[in-house]
């Protein structure tokens, strides 16, 4: 680690004291390894004393100080009782955690707003929080905020929609998607590889007239990280019960707009050492038809071909 241009650690989360040359430091598990030749002062957001997880009727507010040790943790907390039986999902956040391959330094010290803000294809909070349709809440100067699904905050390869001085203060992650049921698969070229692919599916809970398809189930959503340069997500509304042919209709789509649009002409599928584009792409294909067969089957009663549509 390189840092010495650096001359001050500054303890704020306030954006009306970032300035040119500035970096906000939560963990420093990339500021401290990629180094610097640029920065000047680093604003500390871990000594603001956000509550890590914050767990209420609407969901679970995760605050972007939050660690990973400190998310694999939850489920088995004693503030997770309440709401265990009822967030069937909570089945994806130590996968996602076991995801980020990295030693336990890493993990006690990473955060979760640390990982979205990063934008790597392989972020596993990028992955939870997309799936699970988190919305990012973002400070701005001036006392501006905004909020974004982080969905959409992750635009590509090291690349997001904060502007300079922004801060992520938290991912609020909705009481519907947390109570969906969940399938997760994950791949890398090796055992302890850094996410070549990884998919995460869900169907969601009743939540009202007109939310449901004749089953009670609601909609099916499906959000492909690592494989591609940002998360991509299929939503297919209840009741639809996709089969293989338009689950492969819909990431054929995806893929095309991506090139033409987002990613800026670019191909979807992400490029570098952790796997070849052909593969990522090969990969999805089989791993979101396992997923499909695996969430659609039961509302068909059998079978994992579409059933009835
Ligand atoms: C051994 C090792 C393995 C790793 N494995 C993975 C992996 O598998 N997948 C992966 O994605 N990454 C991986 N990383 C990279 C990194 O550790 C993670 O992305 C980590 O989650 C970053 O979090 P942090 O809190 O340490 O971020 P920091 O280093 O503190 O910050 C990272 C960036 O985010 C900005 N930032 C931080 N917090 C905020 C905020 N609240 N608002 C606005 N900007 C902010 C910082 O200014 C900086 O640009 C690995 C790193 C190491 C050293």
């Amino acid at each position: 680690m390189d840092l010495s241009t650096v001359t001050d650690l500054v303890p704020t989360t306030d954006p009306a004291e970032w300035r040119e040359g500035d970096a906000w430091l939560a963990g420093g598990t990339v500021l401290f390894s990629y180094g610097s030749q640029t920065l000047r002062r680093l604003l500390d957001v871990t000594s603001a004393g956000w509550p890590s997880l914050t767990a209420t009727e609407d969901g679970l507010e995760i605050a972007a100080t939050c660690t990973v040790a400190e998310l694999y943790a939850f489920e088995g907390s004693a503030a997770a009782v309440p709401v265990r039986g009822r967030w069937s999902a909570l089945d994806l956040f130590r996968p996602c955690c076991d995801a980020f391959v990295a030693s336990f330094k890493i993990w006690n010290t990473s955060t979760v707003g640390g990982n979205v803000c990063t934008s790597l294809p392989a972020g596993p909070m990028i992955s939870l929080t997309a799936a699970l349709d988190g919305v990012a809440e973002v400070w701005g100067p001036g006392g501006a905020r905004r909020a974004q699904p982080v969905a959409e905050l992750v635009t590509g390869d090291m690349r997001n929609t904060l502007a300079p001085g922004e801060l992520l203060r938290s991912i609020r992650v909705p009481d519907r998607a947390l109570r969906s049921r969940t399938a997760f698969r994950r791949l890398s070229l090796s055992n302890l590889g850094r996410s070549g692919v990884l998919l995460i599916g869900r169907v969601d809970p009743p939540t009202g007239e007109g939310s449901t398809g004749p089953d009670g189930a609601g909609e099916l959503v499906l959000t492909v990280t690592a494989a591609t340069r940002r998360p991509v997500q299929l939503r297919f509304p209840p009741g639809a019960h996709p089969s293989a042919a338009d689950l492969t209709a819909a990431l054929d789509a995806a893929a095309a707009d991506g090139a033409d649009g987002a990613a800026g002409g670019e191909s979807i599928w992400h490029d570098d050492v952790h796997g070849h584009p052909a593969w990522r792409r090969d990969m999805t294909y089989r791993l979101a038809e396992e997923i499909r067969a695996e969430l659609v089957a039961p509302l068909d009663g059998a079978g994992t071909d579409g059933g009835p549509r």
